[in-house]
């Protein structure tokens, strides 16, 4: 590296090829783990160390974990066993211990000569003549001057192909000596107090790069193994503020535009409320009365509805529509399938139609001249409420008049897809309000991390008269009894769902199992009546299907976890989940919540191929035990990480480099706080964090 290059630069302006040894390869291969700049690579740490700091004697050696021994060949010979192996005897003044290896050149035989003294580092493991050392690491030294220790931990870096430990030392060395005063800059206006005294972060990656000495005492390495340790959660913090600066940035954009005030009497809903036939629930609501509140605001609603598994939160969307509708404005209701997108549709259409408002349906499917007709109503506000999937966002949609758009069961659509709203109001309106629905409850520590741009309401209570649902689990070889279980329910007037799930991240094969659980069941209950829906069927058959289901025209419907989400049939009151242990436990409590609907009792079966691994057990145990939707999103969120509960990449939140939302959750209450301070009074230090910590960081300066 030259010098000249590097003066007056900080680090995040020097490619990483300013360091000795990375070329334009090297570089290119660094680019897939996001490390452009020098910063970056500095924001590469060490995902665990090693201690080569001591010597430890022989006859201290336990079983387990790494360690440096040094001493005296006293055997070396070959072993003829079940393998060939080269067998050396080392022994210090403490005791003997074997160092065995299985692959060794002639050279490497002639080195490991009795009399030589060697140092080695490995891992002692009992073995066939007590502890031995598979394949340590090791070099001669010199008998009269040994060599010092390392004074330093090992680190030992998350890599990939083609990028070795000693490759990352190097790289880390050298960005070390460019990291001096003002080359790394401090944004945070004051350093966190994480039971510490301030770090800064020139300290904590010096330090966690190289750990002096001191952190060979016990208490500091575990710390920093388990990621603990003040200087690692001080980059943690830093890296949440960032995340949440981001939403929070999109917040303050969004609300930079104005939006529509609703603020009209709203005659529509008491009359909807009275034709429902129940009341609401006290959860119910308090939800719509804060949605109605921000509904008046002339500035952009941007509230996300959390409620369990029927806790109706279809009701309280609609309620919100009315209010818009009766503003004179339009309504866009997006759901993340076709089926539930029908479904919304036909609620809203018989809640609605007598209140004389007019609704418009628009799915990918609907083709040629339908699909104009429907874009018509909807660009010449002949409907008020447009209820749709994706295709909702298409250039070629363009509303009259949007005033709210209600985003059903959001994990699936991404900010982006959020973003992309802006763009479907029109000037003279402002922002649509956003209304955004999740039936997977969200964990604390992730709405506050993955939704900070969102304020949130939860429906925390279900509607009165419901029964407990009943999980079993049942091993699949119990299947004929699993049979009856439906021949006997579907005889006294209950339906049944027999749920396929998916063999791969397919849905021709699960649509194949399906088939096949199909046939076998029509031959084995004759006297029932059996639907078949999957992915691969053609939207209007699937819909046509569904509504059999739904007029008890149908006893049992084989499907596959396409009917995860949102369906609603109250009479059906038995679940059955094939290989159930295939999937997440959000995915099971969605589709459990199929049931359990009615007055009656409802029972869910969970079937499992065995044998069970030890997550597939785990998963099956806490669906047996609750059915309180946060109590399994916490325990989703412990077996499974947030990117996969989220069904991320979407969130950005998977793309966490240092941070992690479990270990670090208790820094969120800080972090929000100190994010409110720097957007008010830092407001030009917010775009350099965001820009160091998010990988497209760029994107989120410009929306
Ligand atoms: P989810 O929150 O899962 O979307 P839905 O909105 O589909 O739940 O509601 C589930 C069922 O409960 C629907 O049949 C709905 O009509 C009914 N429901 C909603 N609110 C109430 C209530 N307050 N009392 C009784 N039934 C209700
Ligand atoms: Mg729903």
């Amino acid at each position: 590296m030259s010098s000249s290059d590097s003066s007056n630069k900080t680090l995040d302006q020097l490619s990483v090829q300013v360091l000795k040894g990375v070329g334009p390869s090297m570089a290119e291969k660094l680019k897939a783990l996001s490390i452009y700049t020098v910063q970056d690579l500095l924001f590469h740490l060490p995902l665990r160390y090693q201690d080569r700091t001591r010597v430890t004697p022989i006859g201290a050696l336990q079983p387990g974990g790494d360690s440096v021994i040094e001493g005296e060949i006293k055997a070396a010979d070959i072993a003829f066993g079940r393998r060939r192996s080269l067998v050396c005897r080392l022994q210090d003044g403490t005791g003997t211990v074997t160092l065995r290896f299985f692959h060794f050149s002639a050279a490497q035989k002639q080195n490991l000569a009795i009399g030589t003294r060697l140092r080695c580092y490995g891992e002692a493991r009992r073995g066939s003549s007590g502890l031995e050392f598979y394949h340590p690491e090791y070099h001669a030294i010199d008998d009269q001057k040994p060599p010092p220790v390392e004074t330093h931990l090992t680190p030992i870096y998350p890599s990939k192909d083609g990028l070795t430990q000693i490759g990352w030392r190097n790289m880390s060395k050298q960005a070390l000596t460019l990291l001096q005063p003002n080359t790394l800059i401090e944004w945070l206006p004051q350093a966190p107090e994480l039971g510490s005294a301030p770090v800064s972060l020139e300290t904590a990656l010096l330090y966690l790069h190289h750990p002096p000495a001191d952190a060979t005492n016990l208490t500091s390495q575990a710390l920093l193994l388990e990621g603990e340790h003040p200087f690692q959660q001080r980059l943690a913090y830093e890296e949440l503020l960032a995340h949440n600066l981001s939403l929070l940035k999109l917040r303050q954009q969004t609300q930079n535009y104005g939006a529509p005030a609703m603020a009209v009497k709203d005659e529509l809903s008491p009359q909807f409320i009275k034709q429902l036939g129940f009341e609401l629930t006290a959860a119910q609501q308090r939800v719509c009365t804060e949605i109605r509140t921000d509904l008046k605001q002339g500035k952009p609603m941007l509230r996300l509805v959390q409620g369990d598994v029927g806790s109706g939160k279809t009701v309280v969307a609609a309620i919100a529509a009315l209010q818009a509708v009766a503003s004179g404005y339009q309504v866009a209701i997006m759901a993340p399938t076709e089926i539930l997108a029908e479904q919304h549709f036909n609620n809203f259409s018989q809640w609605l139609t007598p209140l004389g408002i007019k609704l418009a349906w628009l799915t990918g499917k609907v083709k040629g001249k339908a699909r104009q007709q429907q874009l018509a109503a909807i660009a010449q506000h002949e409907a008020s409420i447009i209820i749709g999937t994706h295709a909702l966002f298409q250039d070629e949609v363009v509303f009259a008049k949007l005033g709210l758009a209600v985003i059903d069961e959001q994990h699936r659509f991404g900010v982006h897809q959020r973003l992309a709203l802006k763009e479907k109001a029109s000037a003279d309106i402002g922002h649509p309000h956003q209304l955004i629905m999740t039936a997977t409850p969200i964990p604390r520590t992730l709405a506050m991390s993955a939704y900070a741009d969102l304020d949130t309401s939860v429906i925390d209570e279900l509607p009165p008269g419901r029964t407990p649902i009943n999980t079993v689990v049942i091993d699949n070889a119990r299947r004929a009894q699993v049979v009856e279980r439906v021949r006997n329910a579907c005889s006294e007037g209950r339906q049944a769902y027999w749920v396929c799930t998916l063999i791969e991240e397919s849905e021709s094969l699960a649509a194949q199992a399906a088939e096949d659980s199909w046939e076998q069941l029509q031959q084995t209950l004759p006297e029932l009546r059996i639907g078949l829906i999957h992915g691969r069927m053609k939207p209007d058959q699937k819909v046509s299907t569904m509504q059999s289901f739904k007029d008890h025209e149908l006893d049992v419907l084989v499907a596959t976890t396409v009917i995860e989400v949102g369906v609603d049939v109250a009479n059906a009151s038995l679940m059955i989940i094939e290989n159930a242990e295939r999937l997440g436990l959000s995915q099971l409590h969605q589709l459990r919540g199929r049931v359990g609907r009615g007055s009656t009792a409802s029972h869910c079966v969970l079937m499992y191929q065995s044998p069970l691994g030890q997550l597939g057990r785990q998963r099956l145990q806490t669906m047996r035990q609750s059915s309180d939707g946060f109590v399994i999103a916490e325990k989703d969120l412990e077996l499974r990480g947030p990117g996969e509960l989220l069904g991320t990449r979407q969130t950005g939140l998977a793309q966490l480099r240092i941070a992690n939302l479990e270990r670090d959750g208790h820094l969120l209450e800080a972090v929000k706080q100190d994010a409110q301070n720097i957007i008010q009074h830092y407001p030009a230090h917010v775009d350099p964090l965001i820009k160091r910590w998010l990988a497209d960081g760029e994107q989120y300066a410009q929306v």
